[in-house]
């Protein structure tokens, strides 16, 4: 059964989009815990970061440099916190891997 993410890739539901390439996509979050929090998503499934092969290494370093330019552009010069919830314990929900991108406010640590 497809994942949420994967609906939102092939425009089965609506999202908001931030950006997107052959890659990955990128959407605000639903659910923001930031005033700026936005997911990076591979178009490629991948459960979660613990199912992530070597081979998968060129797509992991692409969500990350594209994480990184999407701070930069919306101007989270303050700071910004990239998380990766792996797991019941990590506090995944949706299992398709997904970097969060989270800022605009100073953010609390350790996390919950
Ligand atoms: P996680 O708990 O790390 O698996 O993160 C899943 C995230 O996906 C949560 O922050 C949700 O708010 C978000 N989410 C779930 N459904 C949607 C949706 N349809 N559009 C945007 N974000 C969503």
């Amino acid at each position: 059964m497809a994942t949420i993410f994967e609906k939102i890739i092939n425009r089965e539901i609506p999202a908001e989009i931030i950006y997107e390439d052959e890659v990955c996509i990128s959407i605000k979050d639903i659910q923001a815990q930031a005033p700026f929090h936005a997911l990076i998503i591979p178009k490629k499934l991948i459960s979660r970061i613990a199912e992530a092969k070597d081979t998968d290494s060129q797509i992991l370093g692409h969500l990350l440099l594209i994480a990184k330019k999407i701070a930069i552009e919306k101007n989270l010069d303050e700071g910004f916190r990239i998380v990766i919830n792996n797991g019941p314990n990590g506090g995944e929900s949706v299992p398709h891997l997904h970097l969060h991108l989270l800022g605009g406010r100073k953010l609390t640590w350790p996390p919950g």
